[in-house]
């Protein structure tokens, strides 16, 4: 046995050596795991750090792709868009609902009132220097010309139609104004407040306005816009006249917001939202159907890998009429129940740049794509998406842009035109966002 004392101290050294084997591999095994953002313990939830690390590598860009592609579907099956109010976007609000529950969440349709708007008639005529059809674009929530339209001279603003001593010269006339600085309903307020008969706004660069007054009230005049060329050629002119016919329709309804939370408990979350409905002349995959699809596989991924994140997704309707949805939840929400506000509006612009917006969140985006060597450009979108509902409300926002496209607001808006190189980039971007800002419950 002494062979077997010997034995069984050999097999007790053994047993030690093996315990303390597995305890340094283990060790080395679970700093590997930690650097790594792997858990540690099998069941121990995430750590930020391996959030942050893990999230952006888990967004899929098939699946974005995935998610376009049924967007467009649905604008292809409801007359080639998924504007507010149309049955193109009632579809859309039913496709985001069903993949939120697939990934696990309980979403609710929440309704605001929204006012429907379209467009009859939209008629331009040069009267004088030059007698000749001009091609007219409402604004959006213009109000109509009275029956057979307007005729008058043309009075050029004297200075961006942002101060109310702009159109002096305009009672009883046709005013005309150069898009930027303000927002056109503030020209138009201002245009209206001088007398003016209607507005006319020009772009600053060629190719068609597509643009809102973004409240169906804003303005008792008629705006509409003209071709950056008709209204040079307009204001150069001493005496130009012009007849514009315009008829539009609006209607009080409802559309609907999508808002769904990791976890049905209240409490203090990261808000982060992304608008889905598209402008009438196209699907809007860009705008905002990239948005939509980012936020969608960030939630898939958020419910699997870091469900103890307190994150509510949100998309919104009736962005492009006039930040309708965000605007009602931002008027309805605890302030305090929102820690900030994310926003994702066009990430798949073939501009293809990197914006980040200004803000309190801007140097953490900043880093992490300079962390990839990736290159970075700062935008200020105050005003211009949902992120300013929220700021309305003195909430810290943050979001990601990619600029242009020549397919902006246009039929063409569709997933050929996507640069998903960029999509890619930035969706993981918005992951890190989420996985850096999102409290732990
Ligand atoms: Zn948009």
């Amino acid at each position: 046995m002494c062979g077997m004392r010997h034995w069984i101290t050999r097999r007790r050294r053994v047993a030690v050596f093996m315990a303390a084997l597995l305890i340094v591999v283990f060790a080395v095994g679970s700093a590997g795991r930690a650097h790594r953002g792997e858990p540690v313990r099998a069941n121990a939830p995430p750590t930020r750090a391996q959030l942050v690390a893990s999230l952006p590598r888990s967004v899929s860009i098939a699946r974005i792709r995935q998610h376009l592609v049924a967007l467009e579907r649905i604008a292809g099956r409801h007359g080639g868009t998924r504007v507010a109010g149309s049955p193109g976007y009632a579809a859309s609000v039913v496709y985001v609902q069903q993949a939120l529950a697939r990934a696990g969440y309980r979403p609710r349709v929440a309704p605001f009132p929204f006012v429907e708007y379209e467009e009859l008639v939209e008629r331009g005529l040069e009267v004088t220097p030059v007698r000749r059809g001009i091609e007219l674009e409402a604004i959006d929530y213009s109000p109509s010309t009275p029956p057979g339209g307007i005729q008058a001279r043309i009075v050029s603003s004297s200075g961006n139609g942002c101060s109310a001593g702009d159109f002096a010269q305009a009672r009883g006339r046709i005013a005309l104004a150069e898009r930027g600085t303000c927002f056109i309903a503030e020209k138009a307020r201002n245009a209206q407040a001088a007398g003016a008969l209607a507005l006319l706004v020009f772009a600053t660069q060629p190719g068609p306005i597509n643009a809102t007054l973004g409240d169906p009230d804003a303005s008792e005049i008629p705006v509409a816009a003209v071709e950056q060329s008709v209204g040079r050629s307009l204001s150069a002119a001493l005496d130009a006249v012009v007849r514009i016919e315009i008829v539009t329709r609006k209607r009080r309804t409802s559309s609907q917001n999508v808002v769904a939370d990791t976890q049905e408990q209240r409490g203090r979350v990261l808000l982060v939202g992304a608008h889905l409905d598209s402008v009438l002349l196209g699907p809007g995959i860009n705008d905002n159907g990239t948005g939509v699809a980012a936020l969608l596989e960030i939630a898939r991924v958020v419910k699997k890998r870091g469900p103890q994140m307190a994150v509510r997704f949100a998309f919104w309707g009736s962005e492009e009429f006039g930040l309708f949805g965000s605007r009602a939840y931002a008027d309805s929400v605890p302030r305090q129940e929102l820690v900030a506000y994310l926003n994702f509006d066009m990430l798949g612009s073939r501009e293809h740049v990197r914006a980040v917006y200004e803000g309190p969140y801007a140097a953490l985006f900043h880093g992490y794509f300079r962390r990839r060597g990736l290159a970075t450009e700062r935008i200020d979108l105050t005003g211009r998406s949902d992120n300013h509902s929220f700021e309305q409300i003195g909430v810290p926002t943050g979001g990601l842009f990619a600029g242009g496209d020549a397919c902006y607001h246009l039929a063409c808006d569709r997933v050929g035109a996507v640069d998903f190189r960029i999509l890619e980039q930035l969706a993981a971007g918005a992951a890190f966002g989420v996985a850096s800002l999102a409290p732990h419950r």
